[in-house]
């Protein structure tokens, strides 16, 4: 599947015909003919015009083609053509005086017939030139609607094609189905993007002759991402084994390249294409890691939680008007001295919402990361922090710094910095006064412009906290980069290391790793005094959880204060 040079023709540069011709008096005329238009490159034997098409196919507009050839006859030669993936597009015209072949040239599928003896040069010209148009005209077609590294068709293509498929197809149960490699990108990381390529052009090979033999389409969707359309089907693992076929060169364990796959199961065809396919990835998000069972079904369950992120998405911006969405603030606790101190607090959302009641964000920043909107939510968590950070100060005379949290999307927005510095600006606060929480994650896409857009903010005297620290797959060297001024450890290594078999040592190993980057370590979901104090004895700086307090309402969290000033010791 290489990119056709054809396409990319110089309008002043000739366009190359391979004449396929033994016969040396048939040779000069149809030169003749055609050699002040057209390059003619002359192959005398079927074997030599196999060579040649083999090496040059990339730079030919066309074929003419004897059928009376000594050795391989033009017949073999063309069905050799045709069914080979790489040049089967290249146009053939048959030269032949013989009328009979006509409908077997045809099957093979040649695209015009010469009678021998030649017609008038302007009737062979005309011909050739019609063939040669049509043949471009579909090549430039063909690379608009296809992905250049497999040839698959394109996303927006695709679902084109998919909606055809419907009609010619009413009443045939289909499903939608969405696979893609898991860890795909750490595999990348490990072999290289060459191999990686590799990977994806195998894949896409399997799924094309699957879908030649069965019928349906598919895409590439994304970067691992896949999509088929096809007859509704009674063996998923059948099908994903298939799919998978020969992507490993002797890979084994935890080398093994591994598909996942979400199956929407005699999609509904009233729902829009694209919704059809986002079932699908729901369905596959579903099995994700699951080594043992990496199908997923689209279900009842799923539905309902589509029906929930409709309302969600349909609620928001009257939510947002009436001020349905609350900040908590949960309080961080410098333990360094012997008597831990209140040092700062996280602003966490909640949606008070009038049908629902209480929802947490798990429900709704995901959802809202995902169409766009976290932009304008986060924009009024932070108005709403500062404005409170600002009423602490001028009504408590308490100076507490608050830490917001940064959603990956909302560092794409060039006027990310602009935004914060107008709210602090608004409020009266210095940009020291509110720190900026970043999950590692954000890091992993596009990291030379994320890490240039917060060295900015950085430098602008805002703080920055990693946060989940350890989930994000950064190299070291990657983290050695980042502009940070403080770690938090991810949740999961505290839940995990104290479990009901308790195993500290990979909590120790992160702990320590973050003390090495000199900057303070921060642990959050700190529960009960025993992890408080593992945790304090293993160098962490700053705790954050329930064993001091759950993210409360603004009201509430002011008995902090109260306390701190009973012990004097609020910076
Ligand atoms: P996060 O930023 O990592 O926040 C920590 C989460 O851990 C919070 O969940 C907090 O309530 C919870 N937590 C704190 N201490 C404990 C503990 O001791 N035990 C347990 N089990 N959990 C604890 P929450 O508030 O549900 O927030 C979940 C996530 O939603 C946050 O994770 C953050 O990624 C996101 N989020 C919350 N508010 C915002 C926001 O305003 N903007 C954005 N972009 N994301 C937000
Ligand atoms: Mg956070
Ligand atoms: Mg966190």
């Amino acid at each position: 599947m290489t990119d056709n040079k054809n396409l990319f023709r110089i309008t002043e540069e000739r366009r190359r015909v391979l004449l396929i011709e033994d016969d040396f008096v048939c040779q000069e005329m149809m030169k003749e003919s055609i050699g002040d238009t057209y390059d003619v490159v002359i192959a005398e034997s079927g074997e030599e015009a196999l060579d040649i098409i083999h090496e040059q196919h990339d730079t030919l507009s066309m074929i003419l083609l004897d059928l009376n050839l000594p050795g391989i006859k033009g017949l073999d030669v063309l069905s050799r053509i045709k069914s080979d993936p790489e040049y089967s597009r290249l146009p053939v015209i048959v030269m032949t005086s013989d009328n009979e072949a006509e409908v077997e040239c045809l099957s093979l599928g040649a695209m015009d017939f010469i009678p021998k003896p030649y017609p008038a040069s302007k009737v062979i010209l005309a011909r050739i030139l019609r063939t040669v148009e049509l043949y471009e005209d579909r090549e430039t077609l063909r690379m608009t609607e296809r992905d250049q590294l497999t040839g698959l068709y394109n996303k927006e293509f695709f679902y084109r094609y998919a909606v055809q498929l419907d009609l010619y197809h009413k009443d045939e149960p289909t499903d939608a189905i969405l696979f893609d490699v898991n860890h795909f990108h750490t595999y990348n990381d490990r072999y290289g993007k060459v191999r990686g390529n590799e990977i994806l052009k195998r894949i896409a090979n399997n799924a094309m002759s699957y879908v030649k033999e069965s019928g349906g389409i598919v895409c590439r969707s994304g970067a691992d991402t896949f999509m088929l359309y096809c007859r509704h089907l009674d063996d998923y693992q059948a099908l994903l084994d298939r799919l998978s076929a020969d992507l490993d060169d002797g890979g084994s364990g935890e080398n093994r390249v591994r598909l996942r796959m979400g199956v929407y199961v005699n999609a509904d065809k009233t729902v829009d294409i694209e919704r059809r396919f986002d079932r699908a990835k729901m369905a596959a998000d579903t099995s994700r890691d699951r080594l043992t069972d990496p199908v997923g079904f689209f279900d009842h369950s799923m539905r309902e939680a589509e029906i929930l992120e409709e309302q969600l998405i349909d609620d928001f911006h009257a939510a947002i008007r009436e001020k349905q969405f609350v900040v908590y603030y949960q309080p961080k606790y410098n333990v360094k001295q012997d008597r831990p101190f209140l040092c700062s607090a996280e602003a966490l959302v909640r949606w008070k919402h009038p049908t629902l009641g209480l929802v947490s964000p798990g429900t709704f920043i995901p959802l809202f990361e995902k169409n766009g909107l976290i932009q304008e939510l986060d924009y009024y968590v932070w108005s709403q922090a500062s404005s409170q950070i600002c009423d602490w100060k001028t009504r408590l005379n308490v100076s507490l710094p608050v830490s917001v949290n940064v959603s990956r999307i909302d560092l794409y927005d060039p006027e990310l910095m602009d935004k914060l510095l107008n709210i602090a600006k608004k409020n009266g606060l210095r940009p020291e006064d509110l720190l900026l929480e970043i999950t590692e994650s954000a890091y992993t896409e596009k990291t030379d412009q994320i890490v240039t857009r917060v060295k900015n903010l950085r430098e602008c005297g805002f703080r920055i906290e990693m946060d989940d620290f350890g989930s994000g797959y950064s190299s070291l060297s990657m983290l050695s980069r980042m502009p940070i001024d403080a770690l938090k450890l991810d949740i999961q290594f505290i839940r995990s290391a104290f479990k009901e078999q308790k195993d500290t040592r990979l909590l120790e190993a992160m702990t320590g790793l973050a003390r090495s980057f000199g900057v303070p370590t921060i642990a959050e979901g700190v529960e009960t005094a025993e992890q408080f104090t593992e945790l304090k004895a293993m160098g962490c700086d700053i705790i954050q959880g329930y064993y001091f307090s759950r993210p409360l309402p603004a009201d509430e969290f002011e008995k902090f204060f109260a306390k701190e000033y009973e012990e004097e010791n609020l910076c």
